[in-house]
């Protein structure tokens, strides 16, 4: 029996992502849908099977807990919304996959967290590039040594975005600009790639002047991190320069880039390194699969199997506490000074 999901929000990443992709699943399926147009979701439900009984507006989402179908929640709503529909979801017995990123502060995403453990439910965040096989190829490529030790992290994620309003520029609704929305990607890449945690971040931002839309939040950020050992990361994501999704790697004895290492699908992987006494260049084909199937299938495991997710709240929480710190080095023109969290934020 396939673990049952309500999705709750019916935006853009459900209906073009997330829905479809129970298609692929192995242990998942959708059973039931949260939504504030009953129409829109009468269709949707339609279109995959759903029971009609089984969509709700969001102010009765609560009768999910009548509904033994539902095991898991997904929240695909506003980032501001997120805590609110996560302490919902485990009040009333529910799993919760919530999407990236995981709030609006560190305070919520605690409360979060601390909601989910008091329910003894379980919490993951969607870290899809942690379930993508070639960002995994990439780790694995790293924790081998095979190219020697890891030296220097370079992660971009920019995209040119259209004109507003719409929720991402506000600062109650999106927690920020660029960098919780995009800017995530590289901040927990450079974190999942070496396995460490910052101990130290710079960071600048910059929106234009006179654009309405970067009134409350930043179109761009630029911010580096040093981690315990030695490898420094430089990160750059911005809603105002066209499109690119890269990650490279520069070891001691060889470079992997990763041309569109945060994009839907398209992933590839080149590496550089010496052949002989030649530079050479080689591209390792590593098997695509729909990181969205992976990461729902992996939670529908968790909550089977009673485990950990790889990614569980306390991963998301981490990110939340080094956004805020990155705007505080930018608001303060200073290094900040980080501890590390006091344990290990992944799962297995
Ligand atoms: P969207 O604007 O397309 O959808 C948001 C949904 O929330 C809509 O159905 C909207 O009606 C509903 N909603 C309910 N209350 C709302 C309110 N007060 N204001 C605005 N909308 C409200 O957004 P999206 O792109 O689908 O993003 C949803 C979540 O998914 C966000 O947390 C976002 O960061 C995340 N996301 C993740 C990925 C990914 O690759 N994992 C990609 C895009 C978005």
């Amino acid at each position: 029996e396939r673990v049952g999901f309500a999705v709750i929000g019916l935006g853009r990443i459900a209906l073009e992502e997330v829905l479809p992709a129970f298609a692929q699943c192995k242990t998942a399926r959708p059973v039931a849908l949260v939504s504030g147009s009953p129409e829109k979701a009468r269709l949707v439900a339609a279109q995959y099977g759903i029971r009609p009984e089984a969509v709700h507006g969001y102010a009765e989402m609560e009768r999910l807990r009548d509904d033994p179908a539902v095991q898991a929640v997904y929240i695909a709503l506003p980032n501001g919304m997120h805590r609110e529909y996560t302490e919902r979801a485990a009040a009333i017995g529910k799993h919760v996959l919530c999407e990236k990123p995981m709030a609006t502060s560190a305070e919520d995403a605690r409360a979060m967290v601390a909601a989910c453990a008091k329910a003894q439910r379980w919490l993951m965040i969607a870290y899809r590039s942690q379930y993508e096989p070639t960002n995994r190829a990439v780790i694995a490529l790293v924790r081998s040594g095979e190219l020697g030790k890891l030296r220097f992290i370079e992660a971009t994620n920019t995209q040119a975005n259209g004109p507003g309003p719409q929720w991402r520029y506000s600062r109650q609704l999106a927690g920020g600009g660029a960098l919780p929305d995009i800017g995530l990607y590289c901040l927990n890449a450079a974190r999942y790639v070496t396995g460490e945690e910052p101990v130290e971040l710079t960071a600048t931002t910059l929106s234009p002047e006179g654009d309405e839309r970067y009134r409350e939040v930043e179109e761009s950020v630029a911010f580096q991190l040093r981690f315990p050992s030695g490898v420094l990361a430089r990160c750059l994501s911005s809603y105002g320069a066209y499109q690119d999704r890269m990650l490279r790697l520069q070891f001691e004895r060889g470079a992997v880039t990763m041309p569109h290492a945060f994009d839907y699908q398209g992933q590839r992987l080149v590496v550089q390194r010496r052949v002989g006494d030649v530079p050479g260049e080689e591209e390792r084909i590593i098997r695509p699969r729909n990181q969205f199937a992976q990461e729902i299938d992996h939670f529908a495991g968790c909550v089977r199997e009673n485990r950990r997710p790889h990614t569980p709240g306390e991963e998301g929480l981490q990110d939340q506490v080094l956004m805020e710190a990155i705007y505080r080095a930018a608001a303060e023109q200073r290094p900040q000074h980080l501890r590390p969290p006091a344990e290990a934020t992944r799962g297995p």
